[in-house]
């Protein structure tokens, strides 16, 4: 993606140089890949003015490219990757200087646009939506005004992952990790209410945010010999000092991780394209390993297609607390996907990360495990007809 830079606020209307040229080149592959779908991809330009705010000096457009493959049978389910389109120097402000960005984040971006070209030709039972967002660099603008829509019209965003810097496998120090990717999941939500943190503080419950449970099935999908890779999940939003654009889905309440390569080289990120002593800075496209951005692919490609034909994750649990007792009663609403089969308790003891044991309860909406609920976690997932499993939604108390 040669356009000198992508910075947010370089050139919108000059055919070959700054962040329109790449904007409209990302637009029309994805409407090429659009036309191999029959009918069932459609691709948008969302654009919006900010005005004057944080690291934005003039009104400027930010103008994010959605390409939406429509689900066949649960197509109001919706499963969302990005890749951030803008670039940066040192200088969040130079809007003139060469910014490649082929990591950061050229390598999320050609992630994106190549889930979509594979499935694009596929039917998947739910929606999965394939963006390039703007204005990452500068306060994650694009995303927020994305995630703000969906929210507005109430849009049921089960999933979200942020490929951001996924292109490299090389530390700084030289070191290679090529077969493993870094997945960031919050614990205590962004979104929690001041109830909800009552609740939480009062019986536990800050390692179980429906972003862990996303990660959780991240890794019971993707992380094998298929993909060649293993995903490391990592207890917290992200890195220090360091943001993406799931933080803007955390935002809304959905559940969203963000993807980064294992080890960092800092001296490739956000720096003015120089040799300093014999070492070259930037964000090159030389220091990008193409095998490993193809396996982080594979990986966003494992959980996508997993979640999108699975079942959703169930609606409504709640734990019941009307008395006290020593076993355990949860209850769900029943899930709307015509291949649902039933449904699964899960549970692990409160120290463990994983959820270790799996009690299947059959097509129900109610169930009773002879367990106390003071002394282990409980979750419940749904089965469809092929086996395909969701998500894990843990209980409130009700
Ligand atoms: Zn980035």
């Amino acid at each position: 993606m040669s356009f000198g830079t992508r910075h947010t606020a370089s050139s919108q209307t000059d055919p070959v140089r700054g962040i329109g040229a790449a904007t409209n080149w990302i637009y029309g592959e994805l409407q090429k890949i659009a036309a191999t779908s029959g009918g069932r991809m459609t691709v948008e330009i969302q654009s919006y003015i900010q005005q004057p705010a944080s690291r934005i000096p003039v009104p400027t457009e930010i103008k994010n490219v959605i390409a939406t493959l429509r689900g066949s049978s649960s197509p109001d389910r919706i499963y969302v990757v990005t890749g951030h389109i803008d670039s940066r120097v040192t200088d969040v402000l130079n809007f003139t200087a060469d910014a490649p960005g082929a990591d950061d984040d050229g390598s999320g971006v050609a992630a994106m646009m190549e889930l979509a070209r594979v499935m694009a030709t596929r039917s998947p039972e739910a929606t999965i939506v394939f963006a390039g967002v703007a204005g990452e660099e500068q306060g994650l603008y694009g995303s927020a005004h994305m995630a703000q829509i969906y929210k507005a019209a109430g849009a049921d965003i089960q999933g979200m992952f942020s490929n951001d810097i996924v292109g490299s496998s090389t530390a700084d120090d030289g070191a290679k990790d090529p077969h493993h990717i870094r997945l960031f999941a919050e614990g205590v939500p962004t979104s929690e209410t001041p109830a909800q943190a009552s609740t939480r503080q009062s019986v536990g419950g800050e390692g179980d945010s429906s972003s862990r449970q996303l990660a959780r099935f991240v890794t019971d999908v993707a992380s094998n010999g298929v993909t060649g890779m293993t995903v490391e999940v990592i207890y917290r939003r992200d890195r220090y000092l360091r943001g993406s654009d799931h933080i803007s889905f955390l935002q809304q309440g959905y559940p969203a991780n963000r993807f980064t390569e294992p080890n960092e080289n800092f001296a490739h990120e956000h720096q003015d394209t120089r040799v300093e002593n014999g070492v070259q800075f930037g964000d090159l496209i030389e220091f990008v390993d193409f095998d490993f951005l193809g396996r982080v692919t594979q990986v966003n490609a494992a959980a996508l297609w997993s979640l999108a034909n699975g079942p959703g994750t169930p609606k409504s649990v709640v734990i019941d607390t009307t008395q006290l007792t020593n076993d355990s009663t949860l209850r769900w609403a029943r899930g709307t996907d015509p291949d649902l089969a039933g449904y699964e308790i899960v549970w692990r003891p409160c120290t463990e990360p994983e959820w270790t044991m799996a009690i299947p309860v059959g097509d129900v909406t109610t169930a009773t495990i002879d367990l106390s609920k003071d002394n282990v976690f409980f979750g419940v997932r749904a089965v469809d007809r092929d086996g395909h499993r969701s998500p894990v939604a843990f209980p409130v108390p009700g």
